[in-house]
């Protein structure tokens, strides 16, 4: 590994090493925190694993809630790190889409609330858009997609879940959405596997989070 590599990982890993703290719940985008720094967002459909993966991320267990159910209350939920040098970022947790038996309603807010947080937020600057690596990208994610490149918003793909499958697999899966991804404008070429489970893929992503406020 280089030594520019190294010093890449080791922002990642003291970014999240130090703690990490829940601001705030967010139902309507008024009520965003002022724009200040830089913002990322985790976004993806419901059971994807991204309750998951921003714990593992900070290494705490309770930090973002698991949904064990799935298609409660729509809100964006706001978390910072607390450390007195921590670099001016705010982590966004999107409320997940796609649960099957979710109200219209519901739907329509989620698509409500979204809308007007992608096509609003000046200081957003990727959106990390989770995939199940076992079913790569549904109808709802290219959606997301589309909409993402309309608004010429940057975002990168995460598949999730990569200890399900074999490495080979796995691969496929990276090469297939590389492909599908190609001739999108917002997208970011680079397809993250990552496991919670077994934090594969962690450090790179954390290395990844550092790069965008360096
Ligand atoms: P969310 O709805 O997107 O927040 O998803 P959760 O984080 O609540 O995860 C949904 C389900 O997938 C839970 O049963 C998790 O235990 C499981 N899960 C999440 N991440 C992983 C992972 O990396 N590997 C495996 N095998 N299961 C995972």
């Amino acid at each position: 590994m280089s030594e520019a590599e190294a010093l890449r990982l080791e922002r990642g890993r003291a970014l999240f090493a130090a703690p990490w703290e829940f601001l705030r719940s967010i139902p309507s985008i008024d009520l965003l925190p002022r724009p200040d720094g830089v913002e990322i967002a985790f976004a993806g459909r419901s059971n994807v694993g991204k309750s998951s993966l921003i714990n593992a991320l900070v290494g705490r267990k309770g930090l973002a809630r698991t949904s064990n159910t799935p298609g409660r209350t729509q809100m964006l939920n706001a978390f910072a790190s607390t450390a007195p040098d921590a670099p001016p970022l705010v982590i966004i947790d999107m409320p997940g889409y796609g649960y099957a038996k979710a109200p219209k309603a519901q739907v329509d807010a989620w698509t409500a609330l979204v809308h007007d947080y992608l096509r609003g937020r000046q200081n957003l600057r990727r959106v990390f858009l989770l995939i199940d690596s076992r079913h790569g990208p549904k109808a709802n994610d290219l959606s997301v997609m589309n909409e993402l490149d309309e608004v010429a918003v940057n975002y990168q793909v995460v598949l999730t879940k990569a200890d399900k499958l074999k490495p080979s697999a796995v691969a496929r899966i990276e090469a297939s959405v590389a492909q599908a991804i190609a001739r999108r404008p917002a997208a970011h070429p680079v397809i993250l596997a990552t496991s919670s489970e077994k934090g594969t893929g962690l450090d790179e992503l954390r290395a990844t989070i550092a790069d965008l406020v360096a």
